[in-house]
């Protein structure tokens, strides 16, 4: 395939940053996160995380003019010249609006928009039990994957807190979030004609099975018309 522009779209806990990380093992290719730049960004301090803190400790969306800013300099950069993986951008129809003007400009399509779907109860189980280790945010889950030392990293020995926006009212802040200003991407892609639903209430390894069967039909379909 020339080149392949995937955006993962779904509700916070749905898997995106699992499925994330291994398309980007799979296909080599640059995968931005967001969420993870600007939890970075409020780390480091600086102006970006600065303008962000308040609104992701409420479990609000930040401000399009900063998270468009962030991504449109990553996707020109030369390293995402064959492709590129998002992970929770965008969120809004003003930042589809603007990624679409930015890959235009760059004369590039977006390939597809990969909605992960999973019910609303499982999510709820999925971010509540979440911990996270405070020094590289690596990610554990108290049923579904438990450190072997309660509370302890197993990667770095770091402390395992709770992200605040996993913390039950914020949590149902983000998905009221989610469903006020993200779902309205579903029709925006749709209309596209690039969205692709995968079921994402399945084990990450099925999960990704479903996304590389989807990547490959794309390929072959891409091969057909040349
Ligand atoms: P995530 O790790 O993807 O769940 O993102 C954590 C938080 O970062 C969100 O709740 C938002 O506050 C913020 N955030 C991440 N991506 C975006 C985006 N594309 N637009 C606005 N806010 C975002």
């Amino acid at each position: 395939m020339s080149e392949l522009n995937l955006i993962l779209l779904g509700p916070p806990g749905s898997g995106k940053g699992t499925q994330g990380e291994a398309l980007q093992e799979d296909l080599r290719l640059p995968y931005y996160a967001t969420g993870d730049i600007l939890r970075a960004a409020v780390k480091d301090g600086t102006q970006i995380g600065k303008q962000a803190k308040e609104y992701m400790d409420r479990g609000e969306l930040v401000p399009d003019e900063v998270t468009i800013g962030v991504i449109g300099e990553r996707v020109e950069n030369p390293d995402a010249s064959d492709g590129f993986i998002l992970d929770g951008f965008p969120r809004t129809v003003p930042q589809a609006e603007a990624l679409e003007d930015e890959m235009n400009k760059l004369g590039r399509k977006m390939t597809a928009a990969i909605l992960i779907e999973v019910p609303q109860d499982e999510i709820i189980r999925r971010l509540g039990g979440r911990r996270t280790c405070e020094q590289e945010g690596h990610v554990f889950h108290v049923e579904f994957d438990p450190p072997n030392q309660e509370g302890v990293c197993d990667v770095d020995g770091s402390p395992l807190i709770v992200r605040d926006d996993d913390k039950p009212e914020v949590i149902e802040k983000r998905l009221e979030q989610y469903r006020t200003k993200t779902a309205p991407l579903v029709d925006y892609y749709e209309d596209r004609g690039i969205l692709q639903k995968v079921n994402g209430d399945e084990a990450p390894d099925d999960v990704a099975d479903h996304i590389r069967g989807l990547l490959a039909t794309l390929r072959r379909e891409e091969e057909m018309e040349m």
